[in-house]
């Protein structure tokens, strides 16, 4: 099917592209990779009469190291945060998540704002951003605000953005001193979105105990989860006596609705989110440097 007809707008800044989604209203929306957006207009399952593109903004594109954090501009693809040097160095786990999002053609068009504005349960930047507690930077008609992620993921799909604004930046802390970041997921083939996955990033104190913890889940629930139970448990103890299943069991345990499909039941789904969780904990924790 081909998507409904539509009236195109290419602004070239980004305050320009907000006038115009508050002008235009709801029968408008923003697009940017076109990767999610693009499939939904053509299956009709989305269909508005104006499309403002933000490729030709190239305030949202754009890799900044500030030390304590990393500003990665929203528009900026995925293709060029897995090829960033900066980014591997300073947010290792964003790096990493990376080569498991679709494939290389959708990297090269998909952006990082548009993987976080569509808000997948089971896309992998969200889980990244909620696990890292990255801050994302928003701008309307009404000025710049700055949305922390634990804050930002409402549900389904859905985030605390109003329809007239976007998501201009993301800034990730970076994870200074004995840290360690993993991420694993289980999907059918390569390429495809998880059927259960697990970021973990972990700051160990000079005596091996967890100083710091993020736990995030995805394609799990019907939104992208940070386990914020099981992290605090963690927080305080020696390495060395953690179980990695224990942590894994902890981390979902709170998972009430993950949901049966075709590939799985919720509970074998639940049960692969446990295996994540622990792979995930055993690699960061190595990574930390467990001694
Ligand atoms: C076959 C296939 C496989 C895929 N597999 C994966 C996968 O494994 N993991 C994964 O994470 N993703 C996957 N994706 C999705 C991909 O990552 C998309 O690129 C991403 O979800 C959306 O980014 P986009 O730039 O293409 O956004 P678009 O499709 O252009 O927009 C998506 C939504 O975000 C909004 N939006 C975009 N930019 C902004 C902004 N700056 N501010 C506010 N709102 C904005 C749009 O209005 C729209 O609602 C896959 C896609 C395809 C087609």
């Amino acid at each position: 099917m081909k998507p409904a007809a539509f009236e195109y707008h290419s602004p070239t800044t980004a305050e320009e592209a907000v006038n115009l989604l508050a002008e235009l209203g709801e029968e408008a929306k923003a697009i940017a990779g076109g990767q999610s957006l693009v499939p939904m207009l053509a299956l009709r399952l989305a269909v508005f009469d104006h499309l403002v593109d933000l490729r030709r903004v190239s305030e949202l594109r754009g890799i900044e190291n500030r030390g304590d954090s990393l500003w990665v501009g929203a528009g900026t693809t995925h293709a060029t945060v897995g090829r960033s040097e900066d980014v591997r160095r300073a947010v290792p786990l964003l790096s990493r998540a990376t080569p498991h999002i679709g494939h290389f053609q959708i990297r090269n068009r998909g952006t990082i704002g548009g993987s976080i504005a569509h808000a997948d349960a089971a896309a992998e930047y969200p889980a990244v951003a909620l696990t890292l507690d990255a801050q994302l930077e928003a701008l309307s008609p009404r000025g710049r605000r700055t949305i922390a992620a634990a804050d930002f993921f409402t549900g389904m799909w859905s985030t605390a953005l109003e329809p007239d604004e976007l998501l201009t930046g993301i800034e990730f802390p970076v994870w200074h001193g004995r840290s360690g970041f993993a991420i694993e997921e289980f999907a059918r083939r390569s390429g495809d979105f998880a059927l259960a996955g697990a970021t973990v990033a972990v700051r160990l104190d000079a005596d091996s105990r967890v100083e710091r913890c993020g736990i995030g889940l995805f394609g799990l629930a019907p939104t992208t989860e940070r386990a914020a139970a099981a992290e605090a448990e963690l927080i305080g103890r020696r390495v060395s006596e953690i179980s990695a299943d224990e942590v894994g069991r902890t981390a979902t345990a709170g998972l009430s609705s993950v949901p049966s499909d075709m590939h799985g039941s919720g509970d074998y789904r639940k049960r692969l989110g446990a295996q994540m969780v622990a792979r995930a904990w055993r690699r960061a924790v190595d990574e930390a440097g467990n001694d």
